[in-house]
Protein backbone atom coordinates (compact mmCIF):
# COMPACT_ATOMS: atom_id res chain seq x y z
CA UNK A 1 0.00 0.00 0.00
CA UNK A 2 1.34 3.45 -0.41
CA UNK A 3 -0.68 6.06 0.69
CA UNK A 4 -4.32 7.18 0.76
CA UNK A 5 -5.73 4.14 0.34
CA UNK A 6 -7.44 3.81 3.69
CA UNK A 7 -8.90 7.22 3.35
CA UNK A 8 -10.56 6.61 0.12
CA UNK A 9 -12.13 3.49 1.80
CA UNK A 10 -13.23 5.66 4.28
CA UNK A 11 -14.86 7.88 2.10
CA UNK A 12 -16.71 4.55 0.48
CA UNK A 13 -17.81 3.57 3.66
CA UNK A 14 -19.23 7.56 4.59
CA UNK A 15 -21.08 7.34 2.09
CA UNK A 16 -22.33 3.48 2.37
CA UNK A 17 -21.23 2.56 -1.25
CA UNK A 18 -19.80 -0.51 -0.41
CA UNK A 19 -21.03 -2.42 -3.74
CA UNK A 20 -20.45 -2.60 -6.90
CA UNK A 21 -20.65 0.75 -8.13
CA UNK A 22 -20.37 4.06 -6.77
CA UNK A 23 -18.15 6.92 -6.73
CA UNK A 24 -14.96 5.70 -6.25
CA UNK A 25 -15.48 3.30 -9.31
CA UNK A 26 -16.13 6.14 -11.57
CA UNK A 27 -12.92 7.77 -10.00
CA UNK A 28 -10.67 4.87 -10.16
CA UNK A 29 -11.54 4.82 -13.99
CA UNK A 30 -10.95 8.26 -14.24
CA UNK A 31 -7.64 8.15 -13.04
CA UNK A 32 -6.90 5.36 -15.20
CA UNK A 33 -7.80 7.29 -18.50
CA UNK A 34 -5.82 10.04 -17.65
CA UNK A 35 -3.05 7.93 -16.82
CA UNK A 36 -3.50 5.74 -20.17
CA UNK A 37 -4.87 8.85 -22.84
CA UNK A 38 -7.43 10.78 -23.09
CA UNK A 39 -8.54 8.69 -26.32
CA UNK A 40 -9.90 5.52 -24.09
CA UNK A 41 -12.53 4.62 -21.87
CA UNK A 42 -12.02 2.75 -19.13
CA UNK A 43 -14.11 0.25 -17.35
CA UNK A 44 -13.18 -1.05 -14.26
CA UNK A 45 -13.89 -5.14 -13.49
CA UNK A 46 -13.69 -7.96 -10.48
CA UNK A 47 -10.38 -9.30 -12.76
CA UNK A 48 -8.20 -8.94 -15.56
CA UNK A 49 -9.15 -12.37 -16.49
CA UNK A 50 -12.84 -10.96 -16.00
CA UNK A 51 -11.42 -8.54 -18.49
CA UNK A 52 -10.00 -10.94 -21.08
CA UNK A 53 -13.38 -13.27 -21.04
CA UNK A 54 -15.45 -10.11 -21.71
CA UNK A 55 -13.02 -8.64 -24.40
CA UNK A 56 -13.99 -11.84 -26.30
CA UNK A 57 -17.28 -11.72 -25.87
CA UNK A 58 -17.24 -8.08 -27.47
CA UNK A 59 -15.15 -9.15 -30.20
CA UNK A 60 -17.74 -11.62 -30.95
CA UNK A 61 -16.31 -14.77 -29.96
CA UNK A 62 -18.23 -17.91 -30.45
CA UNK A 63 -18.07 -21.26 -29.75
CA UNK A 64 -15.55 -22.70 -32.74
CA UNK A 65 -13.50 -19.76 -33.36
CA UNK A 66 -9.84 -19.59 -33.14
CA UNK A 67 -7.98 -16.83 -31.22
CA UNK A 68 -4.59 -16.56 -31.45
CA UNK A 69 -3.12 -16.14 -28.41
CA UNK A 70 0.85 -16.07 -27.22
CA UNK A 71 1.95 -19.14 -25.90
CA UNK A 72 4.75 -17.66 -23.06
CA UNK A 73 2.27 -16.04 -20.71
CA UNK A 74 0.04 -16.89 -17.62
CA UNK A 75 -2.65 -19.30 -17.82
CA UNK A 76 -4.93 -16.57 -17.36
CA UNK A 77 -4.55 -15.08 -21.20
CA UNK A 78 -5.67 -18.25 -22.76
CA UNK A 79 -8.67 -19.78 -20.22
CA UNK A 80 -11.11 -17.15 -21.70
CA UNK A 81 -10.81 -18.87 -25.11
CA UNK A 82 -11.96 -22.23 -23.31
CA UNK A 83 -14.85 -20.20 -21.62
CA UNK A 84 -16.48 -19.57 -25.09
CA UNK A 85 -15.59 -22.85 -26.27
CA UNK A 86 -13.72 -21.38 -29.01
CA UNK A 87 -10.28 -22.50 -29.77
CA UNK A 88 -6.96 -21.23 -28.87
CA UNK A 89 -3.83 -21.21 -31.49
CA UNK A 90 -0.24 -20.43 -30.09
CA UNK A 91 2.30 -18.83 -31.50
CA UNK A 92 5.51 -18.80 -30.17
CA UNK A 93 7.75 -15.98 -29.01
CA UNK A 94 10.87 -13.61 -30.48
CA UNK A 95 14.00 -13.09 -28.95
CA UNK A 96 13.98 -9.32 -28.74
CA UNK A 97 10.68 -8.56 -26.36
CA UNK A 98 10.22 -12.60 -25.63
CA UNK A 99 6.63 -11.48 -27.02
CA UNK A 100 4.71 -12.70 -30.07
CA UNK A 101 6.70 -13.14 -32.96
CA UNK A 102 5.42 -11.25 -35.67
CA UNK A 103 6.64 -14.14 -38.67
CA UNK A 104 5.14 -17.37 -36.79
CA UNK A 105 2.19 -15.10 -36.17
CA UNK A 106 1.35 -14.50 -39.55
CA UNK A 107 2.55 -18.16 -40.58
CA UNK A 108 0.03 -19.17 -38.36
CA UNK A 109 -3.18 -16.67 -39.72
CA UNK A 110 -1.98 -17.73 -43.28
CA UNK A 111 -1.81 -21.27 -42.55
CA UNK A 112 -5.65 -21.22 -40.43
CA UNK A 113 -6.95 -19.46 -43.50
CA UNK A 114 -6.08 -22.04 -45.32
CA UNK A 115 -7.45 -24.78 -43.60
CA UNK A 116 -10.81 -22.53 -43.92
CA UNK A 117 -10.94 -21.03 -40.13
CA UNK A 118 -10.07 -17.62 -40.30
CA UNK A 119 -8.86 -16.29 -36.25
CA UNK A 120 -11.21 -13.95 -35.17
CA UNK A 121 -8.70 -12.61 -32.15
CA UNK A 122 -5.29 -11.66 -31.62
CA UNK A 123 -4.23 -11.98 -28.07
CA UNK A 124 -0.90 -10.11 -27.56
CA UNK A 125 0.64 -10.00 -24.10
CA UNK A 126 3.63 -7.67 -22.64
CA UNK A 127 5.17 -10.48 -20.99
CA UNK A 128 6.85 -9.01 -17.34
CA UNK A 129 6.09 -5.43 -18.50
CA UNK A 130 8.36 -5.30 -21.82
CA UNK A 131 5.92 -4.16 -24.60
CA UNK A 132 5.97 -6.40 -27.48
CA UNK A 133 6.44 -5.97 -30.91
CA UNK A 134 3.61 -3.13 -30.83
CA UNK A 135 4.05 -1.80 -34.61
CA UNK A 136 4.98 -5.40 -36.86
CA UNK A 137 2.24 -7.08 -34.51
CA UNK A 138 -0.42 -3.94 -35.51
CA UNK A 139 1.02 -4.51 -39.58
CA UNK A 140 0.05 -8.12 -39.29
CA UNK A 141 -3.47 -7.87 -37.55
CA UNK A 142 -4.90 -5.03 -40.06
CA UNK A 143 -2.95 -6.90 -43.83
CA UNK A 144 -5.45 -9.78 -41.99
CA UNK A 145 -8.31 -7.42 -40.03
CA UNK A 146 -8.00 -9.51 -37.29
CA UNK A 147 -8.92 -7.65 -33.92
CA UNK A 148 -5.76 -7.15 -31.38
CA UNK A 149 -6.94 -7.76 -27.92
CA UNK A 150 -3.62 -6.60 -25.81
CA UNK A 151 -3.28 -8.10 -22.27
CA UNK A 152 -1.57 -5.42 -20.44
CA UNK A 153 -2.29 -7.45 -17.25
CA UNK A 154 1.45 -7.15 -16.14
CA UNK A 155 2.74 -3.76 -17.77
CA UNK A 156 0.42 -0.81 -16.71
CA UNK A 157 3.32 2.36 -16.26
CA UNK A 158 5.37 0.80 -19.56
CA UNK A 159 5.24 2.31 -22.69
CA UNK A 160 6.21 2.46 -26.55
CA UNK A 161 7.44 5.60 -27.98
CA UNK A 162 6.19 7.31 -25.25
CA UNK A 163 2.62 5.89 -25.11
CA UNK A 164 1.89 3.81 -22.34
CA UNK A 165 0.43 0.19 -22.63
CA UNK A 166 -2.96 -0.72 -22.95
CA UNK A 167 -4.17 1.45 -25.53
CA UNK A 168 -2.43 -0.41 -28.44
CA UNK A 169 -5.41 -3.16 -28.99
CA UNK A 170 -8.79 -3.13 -30.54
CA UNK A 171 -9.67 -3.88 -26.50
CA UNK A 172 -7.01 -3.87 -24.10
CA UNK A 173 -7.32 -5.36 -20.32
CA UNK A 174 -5.40 -4.70 -17.16
CA UNK A 175 -5.01 -6.61 -13.99
CA UNK A 176 -5.18 -4.96 -10.55
CA UNK A 177 -4.26 -8.84 -8.33
CA UNK A 178 -2.32 -8.77 -5.26
CA UNK A 179 1.01 -9.41 -7.18
CA UNK A 180 0.71 -7.00 -10.06
CA UNK A 181 2.35 -3.86 -10.62
CA UNK A 182 -0.60 -2.04 -8.35
CA UNK A 183 -3.58 -3.92 -7.07
CA UNK A 184 -6.82 -3.23 -6.05
CA UNK A 185 -6.56 -6.45 -3.91
CA UNK A 186 -8.06 -8.13 -6.65
CA UNK A 187 -9.68 -6.44 -10.12
CA UNK A 188 -9.26 -5.37 -13.37
CA UNK A 189 -9.73 -3.05 -16.46
CA UNK A 190 -11.05 -3.20 -20.11
CA UNK A 191 -9.79 -0.40 -22.38
CA UNK A 192 -11.62 0.48 -25.30
CA UNK A 193 -11.50 3.34 -27.95
CA UNK A 194 -15.45 4.22 -27.80
CA UNK A 195 -18.03 5.25 -25.01
CA UNK A 196 -20.63 2.45 -26.62
CA UNK A 197 -18.29 -0.27 -26.02
CA UNK A 198 -17.15 0.55 -22.61
CA UNK A 199 -21.65 1.26 -22.11
CA UNK A 200 -21.78 -2.57 -23.81
CA UNK A 201 -18.95 -3.34 -21.11
CA UNK A 202 -20.90 -2.24 -18.37
CA UNK A 203 -24.11 -3.90 -18.98
CA UNK A 204 -22.81 -7.00 -19.79
CA UNK A 205 -20.39 -6.92 -16.31
CA UNK A 206 -24.31 -6.32 -14.12
CA UNK A 207 -26.01 -9.19 -15.54
CA UNK A 208 -27.32 -7.79 -18.56
CA UNK A 209 -30.45 -5.41 -17.83
CA UNK A 210 -32.52 -4.01 -19.77
CA UNK A 211 -34.15 -1.09 -19.45
CA UNK A 212 -37.78 -2.08 -17.74
CA UNK A 213 -39.23 -1.06 -14.34
CA UNK A 214 -38.85 -4.81 -13.25
CA UNK A 215 -35.70 -6.90 -13.80
CA UNK A 216 -36.04 -8.24 -17.56
CA UNK A 217 -32.76 -9.83 -19.48
CA UNK A 218 -32.49 -10.86 -23.23
CA UNK A 219 -29.21 -11.39 -23.27
CA UNK A 220 -26.75 -13.91 -20.50
CA UNK A 221 -25.21 -11.16 -18.13
CA UNK A 222 -22.02 -11.39 -15.92
CA UNK A 223 -21.32 -10.33 -11.85
CA UNK A 224 -17.78 -8.57 -13.35
CA UNK A 225 -17.99 -5.33 -12.02
CA UNK A 226 -15.52 -3.90 -9.79
CA UNK A 227 -16.46 -3.04 -5.84
CA UNK A 228 -16.27 0.24 -5.08
CA UNK A 229 -14.10 -0.51 -2.01
CA UNK A 230 -11.70 -2.26 -4.63
CA UNK A 231 -11.73 1.04 -6.50
CA UNK A 232 -11.15 2.96 -3.16
CA UNK A 233 -7.37 1.04 -3.13
CA UNK A 234 -6.70 1.13 -6.65
CA UNK A 235 -7.09 5.25 -6.16
CA UNK A 236 -4.76 5.32 -3.65
CA UNK A 237 -2.34 3.13 -5.45
CA UNK A 238 -2.63 5.64 -8.79
CA UNK A 239 -1.43 8.16 -6.70
CA UNK A 240 2.05 5.89 -6.17
CA UNK A 241 2.16 3.92 -9.43
CA UNK A 242 5.24 6.15 -11.17
CA UNK A 243 7.17 5.46 -7.48
CA UNK A 244 6.37 2.03 -7.74
CA UNK A 245 7.63 1.24 -11.73
CA UNK A 246 10.88 3.74 -10.59
CA UNK A 247 11.32 1.10 -7.50
CA UNK A 248 10.70 -1.59 -9.77
CA UNK A 249 12.88 -0.49 -12.70
CA UNK A 250 15.71 -0.16 -9.95
CA UNK A 251 15.25 -3.40 -8.66
CA UNK A 252 16.21 -4.54 -12.83
CA UNK A 253 19.31 -2.05 -12.58
CA UNK A 254 20.16 -3.79 -9.48
CA UNK A 255 20.42 -7.09 -11.09
CA UNK A 256 22.14 -5.86 -14.00
CA UNK A 257 25.23 -4.01 -11.78
CA UNK A 258 25.26 -7.54 -10.14
CA UNK A 259 25.36 -9.60 -12.93
CA UNK A 260 27.70 -7.15 -14.96
CA UNK A 261 30.71 -9.55 -15.12
CA UNK A 262 29.06 -12.47 -14.56
CA UNK A 263 29.40 -14.36 -18.21
CA UNK A 264 27.59 -16.67 -19.03
CA UNK A 265 23.96 -14.92 -17.24
CA UNK A 266 22.04 -11.84 -18.92
CA UNK A 267 19.16 -9.92 -17.00
CA UNK A 268 16.41 -8.70 -19.69
CA UNK A 269 16.54 -5.70 -21.42
CA UNK A 270 14.02 -3.80 -23.99
CA UNK A 271 15.79 -3.73 -27.64
CA UNK A 272 16.29 -0.50 -27.97
CA UNK A 273 14.89 2.71 -26.57
CA UNK A 274 11.54 2.95 -28.02
CA UNK A 275 10.49 0.04 -25.50
CA UNK A 276 9.77 1.39 -21.95
CA UNK A 277 9.74 -1.00 -19.34
CA UNK A 278 7.84 -1.34 -15.56
CA UNK A 279 9.82 -4.35 -15.25
CA UNK A 280 7.35 -5.63 -12.91
CA UNK A 281 9.08 -8.83 -12.80
CA UNK A 282 13.47 -8.82 -12.99
CA UNK A 283 14.08 -12.04 -15.29
CA UNK A 284 17.76 -13.32 -15.88
CA UNK A 285 18.30 -16.43 -18.27
CA UNK A 286 21.05 -18.37 -17.78
CA UNK A 287 23.42 -20.41 -20.11
CA UNK A 288 25.15 -23.54 -18.34
CA UNK A 289 27.72 -23.59 -20.96
CA UNK A 290 29.12 -20.57 -19.73
CA UNK A 291 28.92 -21.20 -16.34
CA UNK A 292 30.67 -24.39 -15.91
CA UNK A 293 27.17 -26.26 -15.56
CA UNK A 294 25.56 -23.94 -12.88
CA UNK A 295 21.86 -23.15 -14.33
CA UNK A 296 18.46 -21.53 -12.96
CA UNK A 297 17.63 -24.14 -11.09
CA UNK A 298 20.96 -24.44 -9.30
CA UNK A 299 20.52 -20.59 -8.42
CA UNK A 300 16.78 -21.33 -7.44
CA UNK A 301 18.26 -23.66 -4.97
CA UNK A 302 20.63 -21.38 -3.78
CA UNK A 303 17.92 -18.62 -3.07
CA UNK A 304 15.57 -21.39 -1.73
CA UNK A 305 18.42 -22.36 0.55
CA UNK A 306 18.29 -18.73 2.02
CA UNK A 307 14.52 -18.40 2.84
CA UNK A 308 14.23 -16.23 -0.83
CA UNK A 309 11.56 -17.03 -3.28
CA UNK A 310 12.43 -17.09 -7.45
CA UNK A 311 10.62 -18.63 -10.23
CA UNK A 312 10.52 -20.31 -13.19
CA UNK A 313 8.92 -18.05 -16.55
CA UNK A 314 5.41 -19.13 -17.69
CA UNK A 315 6.09 -22.27 -18.30
CA UNK A 316 4.57 -22.00 -22.25
CA UNK A 317 0.80 -22.77 -23.08
CA UNK A 318 1.29 -25.09 -25.64
CA UNK A 319 3.54 -27.95 -23.42
CA UNK A 320 1.01 -27.17 -20.75
CA UNK A 321 -1.48 -30.86 -20.49
CA UNK A 322 -4.19 -28.46 -20.83
CA UNK A 323 -3.65 -27.20 -24.09
CA UNK A 324 -1.64 -30.73 -25.86
CA UNK A 325 -4.20 -30.85 -28.01
CA UNK A 326 -4.60 -26.99 -29.50
CA UNK A 327 -2.27 -26.14 -32.60
CA UNK A 328 1.46 -24.29 -32.35
CA UNK A 329 3.03 -22.13 -34.71
CA UNK A 330 6.60 -21.60 -34.57
CA UNK A 331 9.84 -22.75 -32.99
CA UNK A 332 11.21 -23.28 -29.61
CA UNK A 333 12.17 -19.60 -28.52
CA UNK A 334 9.47 -20.03 -25.61
CA UNK A 335 10.60 -23.47 -24.64
CA UNK A 336 14.25 -22.21 -24.83
CA UNK A 337 13.36 -18.89 -22.60
CA UNK A 338 11.37 -21.57 -19.95
CA UNK A 339 14.29 -23.61 -19.68
CA UNK A 340 17.19 -21.04 -19.20
CA UNK A 341 14.75 -18.61 -17.56
CA UNK A 342 14.47 -17.05 -13.76
CA UNK A 343 12.24 -14.42 -12.23
CA UNK A 344 14.06 -13.60 -9.32
CA UNK A 345 12.81 -10.88 -6.35
CA UNK A 346 11.28 -8.16 -7.45
CA UNK A 347 9.11 -5.76 -5.36
CA UNK A 348 8.98 -2.54 -5.17
CA UNK A 349 9.09 -2.82 -1.24
CA UNK A 350 12.58 -4.93 -1.48
CA UNK A 351 14.83 -3.21 1.23
CA UNK A 352 18.33 -2.86 0.97
CA UNK A 353 19.18 -5.37 3.66
CA UNK A 354 16.81 -8.15 1.40
CA UNK A 355 18.99 -7.13 -1.96
CA UNK A 356 22.21 -7.33 0.39
CA UNK A 357 20.84 -10.83 1.29
CA UNK A 358 20.30 -11.64 -2.15
CA UNK A 359 23.54 -10.38 -3.62
CA UNK A 360 25.18 -12.67 -1.19
CA UNK A 361 23.29 -15.35 -2.51
CA UNK A 362 24.26 -14.35 -6.23
CA UNK A 363 27.76 -13.92 -5.25
CA UNK A 364 28.56 -16.97 -3.73
CA UNK A 365 27.38 -19.33 -6.24
CA UNK A 366 28.61 -17.83 -9.01
CA UNK A 367 32.66 -16.90 -7.55
CA UNK A 368 33.48 -20.79 -7.11
CA UNK A 369 32.07 -21.37 -10.49
CA UNK A 370 31.85 -24.86 -9.37
CA UNK A 371 29.13 -26.77 -9.41
CA UNK A 372 28.30 -27.77 -6.11
CA UNK A 373 25.34 -30.09 -4.67
CA UNK A 374 23.25 -27.45 -2.85
CA UNK A 375 21.53 -29.40 0.00
CA UNK A 376 18.32 -27.37 0.84
CA UNK A 377 15.11 -28.00 2.55
CA UNK A 378 12.74 -27.46 -0.43
CA UNK A 379 8.98 -27.93 -0.92
CA UNK A 380 10.59 -28.29 -4.63
CA UNK A 381 13.83 -30.06 -4.40
CA UNK A 382 14.06 -30.72 -7.94
CA UNK A 383 12.57 -28.92 -10.80
CA UNK A 384 10.32 -32.03 -11.87
CA UNK A 385 8.04 -31.77 -8.91
CA UNK A 386 7.31 -28.13 -9.34
CA UNK A 387 4.79 -28.90 -11.60
CA UNK A 388 3.49 -32.07 -10.01
CA UNK A 389 2.95 -30.76 -6.56
CA UNK A 390 -0.21 -29.04 -5.13
CA UNK A 391 1.27 -24.89 -5.45
CA UNK A 392 -1.64 -23.59 -2.99
CA UNK A 393 0.74 -25.32 0.07
CA UNK A 394 1.43 -22.76 2.18
CA UNK A 395 5.27 -22.08 2.26
CA UNK A 396 5.72 -18.97 3.91
CA UNK A 397 7.43 -18.58 6.27
CA UNK A 398 8.83 -15.44 7.98
CA UNK A 399 11.48 -13.71 6.12
CA UNK A 400 10.28 -14.97 3.28
CA UNK A 401 11.66 -12.95 0.23
CA UNK A 402 9.14 -12.69 -2.58
CA UNK A 403 9.71 -12.96 -6.68
CA UNK A 404 6.31 -10.31 -6.64
C1 LIG B 1 -2.38 -11.64 -13.86
C2 LIG B 1 -2.56 -11.87 -15.29
C3 LIG B 1 -3.83 -12.04 -15.84
C4 LIG B 1 -5.08 -12.19 -15.03
O1 LIG B 1 -5.39 -11.14 -14.22
P1 LIG B 1 -6.27 -11.41 -12.88
O2 LIG B 1 -6.62 -10.04 -12.44
O3 LIG B 1 -5.38 -12.13 -11.93
O4 LIG B 1 -7.46 -12.21 -13.28
C5 LIG B 1 -3.93 -12.17 -17.21
N1 LIG B 1 -2.85 -12.16 -17.99
C6 LIG B 1 -1.61 -12.02 -17.50
C7 LIG B 1 -0.46 -12.00 -18.44
C8 LIG B 1 -1.42 -11.89 -16.13
O5 LIG B 1 -0.18 -11.80 -15.63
Amino acid sequence: MGGNEQKFIKEAFDTNWVAPMGTNVDLFEMDLKTYLSNNVHVTALSSGTAAIHLGLILLGIKAGDEVICQSLTFTATANPILYLKAIPVFIDSEIETWNLCPIALEEAIIDRIKLGNKPKAIITVHLYGNPYKIEEIRAVADKYQIPILEDAAEALGSSYKGQKCGVFGDLCVLSFNGNKIITTSGGGALVSHSQNIKSRAIFLATQSKDKAIHYEHSEVGYNYRLSNISASIGRGQMEKLDEFVNLRRKMQNFYKQLFENVKGVSVFEVPNEDYFSNHWLSVITINPSETNGIDCDDLRLALESENIESRFLWKPLHMQPLHKDFPYYGGNIAESLFAKGLCLPSGSNTTEEEKARIQNVIKCLFKNKIKKKIKVKSLFPKRQRLFEDNMLVNFFTKNRLETS
